[in-house]
């Protein structure tokens, strides 16, 4: 059987699905991740409950990491009038929440940022 390594929080957006699966099992990680595709990704972590969902995953699986991925144009940002760039700042600012208080609670886990561009580049930024 093969052991769970890690949670991907993504957004439930149906544009980048193929390219998160792909980033995905390009690290190797394919059958090896719980899966939450929820509105946002890591926005509003605590109030919609997705620590919660996390910290499932770390209990039932035992994962040794987290993913946290946000994408270009996200409706749950309604951002997508800005510069992209812009865009990127703004839910960075969650993620970094996100990554604090997942490593506040489980010093463990590593915990990535990635964000996806609408043109299929993903980029990992530094937690
Ligand atoms: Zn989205």
């Amino acid at each position: 059987m093969t052991a769970c390594k890690a949670c991907v929080l993504t957004c439930m957006d149906f544009r980048i699905q193929s390219a998160v699966a792909n980033w995905l099992r390009e690290r190797g990680l394919s059958g090896k991740y719980d899966y939450l595709a929820l509105p946002g990704a890591s926005r509003n972590f605590v109030a919609e409950g997705k620590l919660a969902l996390v910290e499932y995953s770390y209990r039932l699986h035992h994962i040794q990491e987290v993913y946290l991925v946000h994408h270009e144009d996200c409706g749950a940002y309604s951002l997508g009038d800005l510069p992209v760039e812009e865009q990127l700042a703004r839910q960075r600012q969650d993620m970094e929440l996100a990554a604090r208080l997942l490593k506040e609670r489980h010093p463990e886990l590593k915990v990535y940022l990635a964000f996806l561009y609408l043109d299929g580049r993903m980029v990992e930024l530094t937690g």
